[in-house]
């Protein structure tokens, strides 16, 4: 044996499970396709934002939580509806998406305090949903940012993980890509696969595949924790749902090239259980990173209510087309509807008061102030005056961005974006002159405007997120930005289906003995504990309850 268990991925799910087997006096291995600097997979690069639920941080902000709402979110978002005949693909799903926010609502925040995470004051509303209480959405603000964004939530496991390798207890094996899982009868035994040549690539950036060897390792059992499919396009085309339309000819990518989807496919060739795989999370707010890491690399602007968001062909979406508000309701509108399906882009226009106050972009690397935990930066950047560097860095240099002092110069350079030129000038004019006209009350039949001011009665938003309701066209408030949205591929909702512990099903429901899986390759608990959306925060918390999930099974199993 080389191990007591064998981890597929040093992503966060994999680094969980690790080192609660160490603590167990397991033996662990980690089989990493990638090299060394590339410890912590995506979530490095991620905003860190976490799923809580009635938190001390809530709390202080007014905002009034529980399980029970929470839970009814979270039903209303995942909309489970493959529940019948044998073994249905949500019979599980369902389960780990109720598991799930019991440890949201209970042993989460405690435990990640005991891991060194420590979180900023900082409680976003993201998700707000499709307008129906019973719906998708989060009724209040629940995704918790912590110090260090994406690599203060990694980095305590990294590290902890490198320790136990100083003390033997737990080998990586880095540029290690498993092709195979080996079986003895019906039970897991190990996995073979191939040694990638020597990468000295920084972290995020594409390596080589060229094969120097093969490998075979071998362990009382194995833990599939090897991410989703978002940095494989053919495969987010393969999956992609009919009831999201076409998939767009053009996309752009949010996340590494590792995150290849390969192993999925091993998986189910190797008799393992893969359910919803039709299930995924791709952001229309896309925009191209004028410095890129990986190939095709895209950031998400998380965005606060007030930009005017229009389709290719410059009508003004309807809802729930409205900034952060239901990620795929707004792709379905943009992918469905018949005379833009086509155009592969979507617009925001807005003005220099509100990119101040209102855009955020999500990564690490995005949000200096949070991530190098300044304080100081953080509250210049997030209160004083202008945009935070890194916005302005885009506004500046950033493909999709146009700024204009006037709406004719502005809609001039958003029509030099597109092959040919697709808006009107009149038509825009008319629909942000309807639009500025509502603000004038503190009341108004406009959703978004309704909406900006239901936001800023949360004090978080008031103070960090939300622009007070002004004229987009108020010279004051100006320049006027238009950015040009693509859609950015990110996560995988679906995946290889678990029972409660972690275990892997194959192909006939039934437990394969001596297999497990984690993160988002296990759909974050049960091939699809998201259901259909996600509440946001939601995924480096699935990592960190399956990986722990499984971990505990296994400590108790061996
Ligand atoms: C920019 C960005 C922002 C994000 N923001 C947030 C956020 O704010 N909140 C949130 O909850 N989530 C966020 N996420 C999502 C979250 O980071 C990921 O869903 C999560 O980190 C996935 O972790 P994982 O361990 O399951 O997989 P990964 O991190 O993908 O790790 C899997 C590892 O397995 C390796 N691997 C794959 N196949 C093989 C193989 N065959 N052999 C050997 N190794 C293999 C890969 O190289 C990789 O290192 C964000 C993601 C990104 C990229």
């Amino acid at each position: 044996m080389d191990a007591d268990v064998i981890i597929i991925g040093g992503g966060l799910a994999g680094l969980v499970a690790c080192n609660e087997l160490v603590r167990a006096g397991k033996r662990v291995a980690i089989v990493e396709q990638e090299n060394e600097a590339n410890l912590g997979g995506q979530a490095f690069w991620s905003l860190g934002g976490l799923f809580l639920v009635d938190t001390p941080m809530q709390r202080r902000l007014g905002v009034k939580d529980s399980f029970e709402l929470a839970w009814q979110d979270w039903q209303g978002s995942a909309q489970w509806d493959r529940l019948s005949g044998t073994h249905p693909e949500d019979e599980w799903a369902r389960q780990w998406g109720r598991a799930y926010v019991e440890f949201a609502a209970g042993e989460k925040r405690t435990w990640l305090h005991q891991q060194g995470i420590r979180f900023t004051p900082l409680v976003g509303w993201a998700e707000r949903g499709d307008g129906r209480a019973g719906g998708h959405g989060n009724s209040v603000p629940r995704f918790h940012v912590p110090w260090g964004t994406g690599t203060g939530v990694s980095g305590p496991f990294a590290d902890k993980a490198r320790e136990a390798a100083s003390a033997g207890n737990v080998r990586f094996f880095f540029r290690h890509r498993v092709d195979g899982l080996t079986y003895d009868g019906g039970t897991v035994t190990g996995v073979r696969g191939s040694v990638l040549a020597p990468d000295a690539s920084p972290r995020g950036v594409s390596s080589n595949r060229d094969v120097v060897a093969g490998f075979e390792l071998r362990a009382q059992a194995v833990v599939i924790a090897s991410g989703g499919i978002g940095g494989n396009h053919d495969q987010v085309r393969r999956w992609w749902p009919e009831r999201l339309g076409t998939p767009p000819a053009k996309m752009v990518t949010g996340v590494p090239q590792h995150v290849d989807g390969r192993m999925l496919d091993i998986a189910d060739q190797s008799g393992v259980r893969l359910v919803n795989r039709d299930r995924m999370w791709h952001y229309t707010e896309g925009i191209r990173n004028w410095n890129p890491i990986w190939p095709n690399h895209a950031i998400r602007i998380l965005p606060g209510p007030s930009s005017l968001w229009f389709d290719a062909l410059g009508r003004r979406l309807p809802s729930p087309g409205l900034p952060g508000y239901d990620t795929l309701g707004t792709l379905n509108l943009l992918r469905t509807t018949p005379d833009i399906q086509q155009y592969d882009h979507s617009w925001f226009i807005l003005n220099q008061r509100i990119i101040e106050k209102e855009f955020a972009l999500s990564g690490s690397e995005q949000n200096p102030d949070i991530t190098n935990r300044d304080l100081k930066l953080l509250l210049r950047s997030r209160l004083g005056r202008g945009a935070g560097a890194p916005i302005e860095a885009f506004k500046e240099h950033g493909a999709d961005f146009v700024v204009a002092d006037n709406l004719a110069d502005l809609v001039c350079g958003m029509n030099g974006l597109t092959e040919e030129p697709l808006l009107d000038y009149a038509q825009l004019r008319r629909q942000i002159k309807e639009r500025d006209a509502e603000v004038r009350n503190p009341y108004s039949k406009d959703a978004q405007v309704a909406g900006i001011r239901n936001s800023r009665r949360f004090l978080g938003d008031r103070l960090f997120r939300t622009v007070k309701p002004h004229r987009i066209l108020d010279p004051k408030a100006g320049p006027l930005i238009a950015v040009q949205l693509h859609v950015v591929t990110r996560k995988t909702l679906g995946g290889i289906q678990t029972n409660l512990s972690g275990q892997a099903l194959g192909h006939d429901g039934s437990p394969i003995p001596g297999l497990y899986a984690a993160g988002e390759a296990a759909g974050f608990g049960g091939g699809g504990a998201h259901g259909y959306n996600a509440l946001e925060g939601t995924f480096l918390g699935g990592c960190i309850f399956t990986g722990l999930t499984v971990s505990r099974s296994l400590a108790a199993a061996l």
